[in-house]
């Protein structure tokens, strides 16, 4: 992204389900911690409301993820924003559940699981809107889906040497599969724009997937003291 553009924004529920989720897994004091370390202490006393206003600089969110990466580490990191984003998309559903139902009921139950896979890539890349200021491009190659957009809340202004969108990563997946009733979709992502990339594209297809939560969370064992 060049110095010139104009900084993009996100909605305050986003932020305020980030702060959401920090609280759940680390406390109110991790919470402050986080807050304290990405010098936005200010929201510990004042929330970012529950809303979908386009409000929150990225800026905001790259400080706080930098804060959780330095006192958790890189793995700690990436468990928190699989967290995050699985949390973020079970919120959405129960606060605007008329959104999504009607989403999935306009999907053809007569499709192939593959053409009701596309059909709901294509209802969440017109929805992406809603929550960010991008524009997101879906391509289907050699029977492989393609979620492309320019960044993305977990890469912007970051760089890494692998993929770290790990909560879009996460989000997708999961709404993927409750569009869908289909529990063997697996998203990965191919291309980053943390790592110099031209944008952040996401591989979407239907097969069976390791469990993502499965390992022990390192920032819990860490919040509690470990190294
Ligand atoms: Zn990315």
């Amino acid at each position: 992204m060049t110095v010139n553009q104009p900084e993009p924004k996100v909605a305050n529920i986003t932020l305020r389900m980030l702060l959401n989720t920090i609280t759940r897994l680390m406390g109110r004091r991790g919470l402050r911690l986080i807050l304290s370390r990405a010098d936005r202490i200010y929201y510990l006393a004042d929330m970012p409301p529950e809303n979908f206003q386009l409000a929150v600089p990225c800026s905001t969110l790259t400080r706080i993820f930098n804060a959780i990466e330095a006192v958790g580490g890189k793995r700690a990191m990436r468990m928190f924003m699989a967290h995050a984003g699985k949390d973020y998309t079970e919120y959405l559903w129960q606060a605007i559940p008329h959104v999504f139902e009607s989403m999935r009921d306009t999907i053809d139950r007569t499709l192939t699981p593959h053409g009701q896979l596309r059909y709901a890539v294509d209802l969440l890349a017109a929805a992406g809107g809603q929550f960010a200021e991008v524009k997101v491009v879906v391509e289907e190659i050699d029977n492989a889906i393609y979620f492309t957009l320019p960044y993305t809340l977990d890469s912007w202004g970051q760089n890494a040497e692998t993929p770290i969108c790990w909560s879009m990563r996460t989000s997708l997946e999961t709404q993927l599969k409750r569009l869908t009733n289909d529990n063997i979709i697996t998203v990965r992502e191919m291309t980053c724009r943390a790592c110099g990339n031209a944008n952040c594209s996401f591989q979407i297809s239907r097969e069976e997937s390791l469990p993502l939560y499965a390992e022990r969370d390192p920032l819990i064992s860490r919040s509690v003291g470990g190294g």
